[in-house]
């Protein structure tokens, strides 16, 4: 009996639809949409972001759900910790993961947890990955607070909607092109790793974290003010959304962009990295 139970416990295929509902039953639990409870049962999708994770020792997961990803990365690496909001998961995770030992649960909202002293505290401050299926409505905050929080990340990998890992890692000129392309591509390599077709076609996107940003610029503040500026009004011009943004008169916005060879008529979705630092530091002598 004692081995049957064993062997069933060490089996635990969390990607199984059946074992899901198991769980399901065993702990009342039902699925929440609000905090967009999509659980993945697809065995190469998990194995495509541990391999992308490229994890060096210590991973971070963002909502783990019943574990079925969480498992993975604890075979696969030294420590796992792993940041679940809704605390009815947290019984079942402690079931589901009971076999490792190398996992740690914590129960939080990621948009207000301290990132910065979870990774000081559990893994000395040094370099991790960051692996997850994301919670689709808020795919944007949690990116956004990994890369302006400055963490000791090596890489994100997650999956998310696929027009959002479009978004992070569209060109200049493209209708994807925008405010969160830029601030993606500043701080890191954006690449599509796996197509997910399902109910919402899903991506598994990579960012692999720079050493330093992809262009310097003198001030970041007004870096991404020129950026958010830019994209603002997409109809409008690079003199309109300046000079609005900025309060700066039409005419001096346009002698400042031609004397960067950047013409007033250009559109934000248009610019590239650099031509926005270019713009940014010489703009910077205007509004200091
Ligand atoms: N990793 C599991 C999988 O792939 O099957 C579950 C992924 S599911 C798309 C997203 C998970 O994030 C859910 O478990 C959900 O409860 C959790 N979640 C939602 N909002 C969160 C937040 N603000 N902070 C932490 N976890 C959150």
């Amino acid at each position: 009996m004692y081995l049957i139970c064993m062997k069933g416990y060490y089996n635990m295929d969390l990607t199984s639809p059946r074992t899901i509902r198991n769980i399901q039953e065993q702990f009342g639990f039902t699925f929440k949409k609000g905090l967009g409870q999509n659980f993945l049962t697809a065995r190469n999708i998990l194995e495509e972001i541990v391999d992308a994770a490229e994890i060096e020792s210590g991973v971070i997961e963002v909502g783990p759900g019943f574990g079925v990803l969480t498992s993975e990365l604890a075979q696969n690496s030294d420590k796992v910790v792993t940041i679940e909001i809704d605390e009815r998961l947290i019984d079942v995770l402690d079931y589901t993961l009971a076999e490792y030992d190398n996992v740690k649960i914590i129960n939080e909202d990621i948009l207000k947890l301290d990132l910065k002293k979870v990774i000081d505290d559990e893994f000395n401050g040094e370099k991790v990955s960051i692996a997850a299926n994301l919670p689709y409505y808020i795919t944007t905050p949690i990116i956004t607070k990994l890369l302006e929080e400055k963490l000791p990340i090596k890489n994100i990998v997650v999956m998310v909607q696929k027009e959002v890992a479009e978004r992070m890692s569209a060109k200049p000129s493209t209708k994807d092109y925008g405010a969160i392309t830029v601030l993606c591509q500043y701080y890191t390599e954006p690449s599509i790793v796996a197509n997910v077709p399902a109910k919402v076609d899903s991506a598994v996107l990579k960012l692999k974290v720079l050493d330093k940003p992809s262009v310097e610029v003198k001030d970041e503040g007004v870096f991404f003010r020129v950026v958010k500026a830019a994209f603002s009004q997409r109809r409008k011009t690079l003199l309109n959304c300046l000079s609005a943004n900025f309060a700066i008169p039409k005419d001096e916005i346009s002698t400042l962009l031609e004397s960067i060879g950047i013409a007033p008529s250009r559109r934000g979705e248009t610019l590239s990295l650099e031509e926005f630092a270019n713009i940014a530091d010489t703009l910077l002598q205007k509004i200091k």
